[in-house]
């Protein structure tokens, strides 16, 4: 297997990809692939719902939230969202920490008023904005926040309480790196590809209340409503990228849940951030210390040829994904749930020996 570090689609457990691979062509003695199968068959919607039940169940089955699988990337949320919930007359509060938030405004200034609440554009996003006590429009319609910013490397520890104005987080980098409390948020979305499964699946936990009625102005695909009211099955979903979601929780819940798969994330992460922070500045982190991500690790070295010189190195030794986003350049390496410790130990072995060697 490839020491892959790519930032998504993502490296999936080996166990997992295993699993699926035993199951493939013959599901469970039906004589079909999952994927042969109807959606309107029992033995996939008792998958569909397995994954739906265990996505909540990892959460402590927090009450009154309902779980819906949709298509189009958590981009198409960035649009789904204020279509469904930005009213006329109201305004969407964002916090803009970097290349997703940024993106997630847009959209939403397409739809309808949508204004910047806290920012750290000002740090070129190398830092996270302030949220503690956050002053809102007071008519707003929601808080939109990204938990982890892919690109850039910074993660939030704690969120801001919004009171009676639900917050919604873009949780696509970070979900299920670790425990929290779902009572905190509104809704929170996720692009299934870095740490619940393949692409193709986007998943939508929201508040009962927030999704069951949508406007009949927007069209019926785009309204959250129609999702709840069929289950995720009002057309075809996804359904080998939701079996293989429920395979993905499965193993999390192998792991020892969200609190032990924190556990094996803050070990990867110590280890290549001290790795970083020994090298005399030979390795710079990008990223406050405070607000470094456990999921996306960014890096830089004193030039870009080195960077370069870096890159062509990591591939020859078999690391995949180690380029930074080419929009911010430098080097990153995405340590999500499914990658194993010794592929970050590799990693490190491997940074120490391009140091003695270049520095
Ligand atoms: N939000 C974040 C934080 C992401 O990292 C990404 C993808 O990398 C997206 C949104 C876009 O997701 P998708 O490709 O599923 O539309």
């Amino acid at each position: 297997r490839a020491y892959n570090f790519n930032a998504g689609p993502a490296a999936l457990p080996l166990e997992v990809l295993e699993r699926a691979q035993a199951e493939f062509v013959d599901f469970r003695n039906t004589g079909m692939s999952i994927m042969e199968m109807s959606h309107r068959g029992a033995v996939y919607e008792s998958v569909h719902n397995e994954a739906q039940e265990r996505l909540l169940s990892l959460l402590g089955s927090p009450k009154g939230y309902k779980v819906l699988f949709l298509q189009g990337g958590a981009s198409t949320q960035f649009a789904m969202l204020p279509m469904n919930l930005l009213g006329a007359g109201q305004t969407a509060s964002y916090v803009n920490t970097g290349s997703w938030a940024k993106k997630a405004l847009s959209e939403a200034k397409l739809i309808g008023e949508a204004q910047v609440v806290a920012s750290s554009e000002a740090d070129k996003f190398m830092k996270l904005p302030d949220v503690s006590n956050l002053s809102l429009p007071e008519n707003s319609a929601y808080v939109h926040l990204t938990s982890n910013e892919t690109i850039e490397g910074t993660q939030f520890k704690d969120f801001p309480d919004t009171g009676s104005v639900p917050l919604i987080a873009d949780m696509s980098s970070d979900i299920f790196c670790k425990p929290f409390d779902l009572n905190q948020f509104g809704m929170i979305y996720a692009g299934a590809q870095k740490n619940l499964g393949p692409s193709g699946i986007t998943v939508v936990i929201a508040r009962e209340e927030l999704v069951i009625e949508s406007p009949k102005t927007i069209p019926t695909m785009f309204r959250y409503s129609t999702h709840v009211e069929n289950n995720s099955l009002y057309n075809t979903p996804p359904s080998f990228s939701v079996y293989m979601v429920n395979e993905v929780l499965k193993w999390i819940e192998e792991q020892g849940g969200l609190a032990g798969v924190e556990q094996k994330n803050k070990k990867k992460a110590e280890l290549l951030y001290n790795t970083i922070d020994s090298s005399g500045d030979f390795y710079r982190g990008c990223v406050d210390v405070n607000d470094r991500s456990l999921m996306n690790v960014t890096f830089r070295l004193a030039t870009e040829e080195l960077e370069k010189q870096f890159i062509k190195a990591s591939e020859q030794e078999g690391f995949v994904g180690l380029k930074g986003h080419r929009s911010v350049g430098g080097l990153r390496a995405s340590i999500y749930n499914a990658a194993p410790y010794e592929s970050v130990k590799a990693l490190t072995d491997f940074m120490n020996h391009f140091q003695q060697t270049n520095g």
